[in-house]
């Protein structure tokens, strides 16, 4: 099977890195699949199983661990387990399609360091930790425990940007989007004259 690109977005949550992701999905020139995660954490709202995460109990995330079917797998958050199957990117790369990743910054780094010359490794910068609270509590979606544990998270993941092989500053969202679109562009080798234009 040929190996496609992989490209991912890691940021602190909140720093609105899937928008991002949900954008560049809808750009047919980049070929993208999105890479569906298995989690043990409970679903939200209108999430649905197999579209926003494989949910799954802890103990069969436990078991995928030991018999070595995750490219990557983290405990994002205490007793939630986050992870990307390798089958998942197999199905995808055998549809033909670059895979995308909205995943944490450790599985992000992994990933990098497993395929360094496949990997396209974007940190989303938001514009900082107290923009980062006001953000989660909009969201509402999680409890101020929770809220508090992600901005806590958030603080260390600003510390491995530099390891990442580009940084998109999310201070202006349009111009974030562009530079996205800009950088998985060059990378999957889109050409100029298959870029979409203002008329489209
Ligand atoms: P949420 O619970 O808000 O959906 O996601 C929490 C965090 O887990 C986010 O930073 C998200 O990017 C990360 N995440 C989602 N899927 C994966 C995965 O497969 N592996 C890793 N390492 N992190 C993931």
């Amino acid at each position: 099977m040929k190996e496609g690109k992989l490209i991912i977005f890691s940021a602190p949550s909140g720093s609105g890195k899937t928008t991002i992701v949900r954008y560049l999905l809808d750009q047919p020139e980049l070929n993208l699949a999105f890479s569906v995660s298995a989690t043990s954490r409970p679903q939200r709202g209108k999430e649905k199983d197999g579209v926003h995460y494989y949910f799954m109990s802890t103990s069969d995330f436990k078991r995928n661990i030991k018999e070595g079917n995750f490219l990557e797998w983290e405990e994002v958050y205490r007793d939630n387990f986050y992870g990307t199957l390798m089958s998942e990117v197999k199905r995808l790369w055998s549809e033909g399609k670059n895979v995308i990743f909205d995943i944490d910054v450790a599985g992000g780094l992994r990933i990098k360091k497993k395929y360094p010359d496949h990997t396209l490794a974007v940190f989303v910068k938001p514009p900082s930790v107290d923009e980062l609270k006001i953000r989660l509590k909009k969201r509402s979606t999680e409890s101020e425990d929770k809220i508090n544990m992600r901005i806590a998270k958030a603080s260390v993941e600003m510390a491995t940007a530099p390891q990442f092989d580009k940084i998109i500053k999310n201070y202006e969202l349009e111009e974030a989007l562009r530079e996205a679109h800009q950088l998985v562009a060059d990378f999957v080798g889109v050409k100029e004259e298959n870029l979409p234009t203002d008329e489209d």
